[in-house]
């Protein structure tokens, strides 16, 4: 009855360059914030800059998941009904330019979407579509204007609201993982987390990155766009990434805040091209949920160089700043 997808590389294709670099490369896949990820690095320090990154990542999984019972969201998601909850400063840096990007969108991205994500379950072996008064209850905790922070200390207003940053931390990782290889001296490497991909300098021929866009309709592999990138990121979200189906009905990962279910705007993927992958993370997830027409007349709001959506008739629209 459930079909269940999970999607680490559809989204996204690298097209490989040959030859042409004398630089020293080094490459690794490791399994963080719920994805596949895998970062390629030349340089001389390329081997020492990869494993940073990788540390700097698995840091920013331990400080900001919501499946680590350790972590700071975890504390908040647990406390701050109860007692204002002290986290780092980066946390709340970071919580307050989600909460930023929330009020811009209108709430269509918001990161308390967790008790519909706990309830719908899309990403465990048992997802599940939820009775009406469930989805009630659930959206009672929901709303980014229930979280209130002051100085380091963050507090909720509501006793069911909770945190899940599955819409953002993945781009603030690659921000971050960034700055690592640089540190490192690296100017030239490819970053793929899982849909957020991060292509810093240019590619072994120097020439800048290609990434073949996937055809949601074409088997994997197949791109229907090449994005020619450097010192860029590409983020998709796509409601074909992780998914079940009930009786003939897709249900995938991206809710709207307001209704508790699926986002269903006719978009299938939503790709954006920009400089920060955290603002292209939460972009990608708002621009799912609110469409592309409302979408239009808000856009000058935001930080992005393109924008291409897919929609479920495969008609693709380009749309640029
Ligand atoms: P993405 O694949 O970046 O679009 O993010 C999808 C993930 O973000 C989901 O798996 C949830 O963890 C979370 N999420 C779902 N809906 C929303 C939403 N409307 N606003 C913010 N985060 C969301
Ligand atoms: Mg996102």
């Amino acid at each position: 009855m459930f079909k269940k997808s999970l999607c680490f590389i559809l989204c996204f294709i690298l097209i490989p360059s040959f030859g042409g670099c004398s630089e020293k490369k080094a490459s690794s896949t490791e399994f963080y914030l719920n994805t596949v990820i895998t970062i390629t690095a030349y340089g001389e320090k390329s081997q020492e800059g990869v494993r940073k990154a990788f540390d700097e990542i698995k840091r920013i999984e331990n400080l900001l998941s919501c499946y680590i019972e350790t972590s700071e969201i975890s504390k908040i998601n647990k406390n701050a009904f109860l007692k204002p909850t002290e986290v780092s400063g980066e946390t709340v840096e970071f919580l307050k330019k989600t909460l930023i990007f929330s009020e811009k969108t209108d709430g269509a991205f918001d990161i308390t979407v967790k008790p519909l994500m706990s309830l719908w379950d899309i990403t465990s072996e048992t997802p599940r579509v939820p009775a009406d008064s469930e989805i009630k209850s659930a959206l009672s905790g929901v709303g980014y204007e229930n979280i209130v922070i002051n100085g380091n200390l963050v507090s909720f207003l509501n006793k069911n609201t909770k945190i899940d940053l599955g819409g953002a931390a993945k781009g603030y990782a690659a921000d971050m993982a960034v700055k690592v290889l640089n540190d490192y001296g690296i100017k030239n490497a490819i970053l793929d987390l899982g849909g957020n991909i991060y292509a810093l300098g240019k590619n072994p021929q120097g020439k800048n990155w290609r990434i073949g866009l996937q055809d949601p309709s074409k088997k994997r592999g197949e791109s229907f766009s090449v994005a020619e990138l450097s010192d860029k990121t590409a983020v998709t979200s796509g409601s074909y990434e992780r998914y079940f189906e009930k009786d003939g009905k897709v249900y995938h990962h991206i809710i709207n805040p307001k209704t508790g279910i699926p986002a269903d705007t006719g978009l299938i993927s939503v790709t954006v091209i920009g400089e920060s992958s955290l603002e292209a993370d939460m972009l990608s997830t708002a621009v799912f949920v609110m469409g592309a027409e409302e979408f239009i007349k808000i856009k000058d709001l935001f930080n992005f160089e393109k924008i291409i959506t897919v929609d479920k008739y495969n008609n693709k629209k380009e749309y640029v700043k």
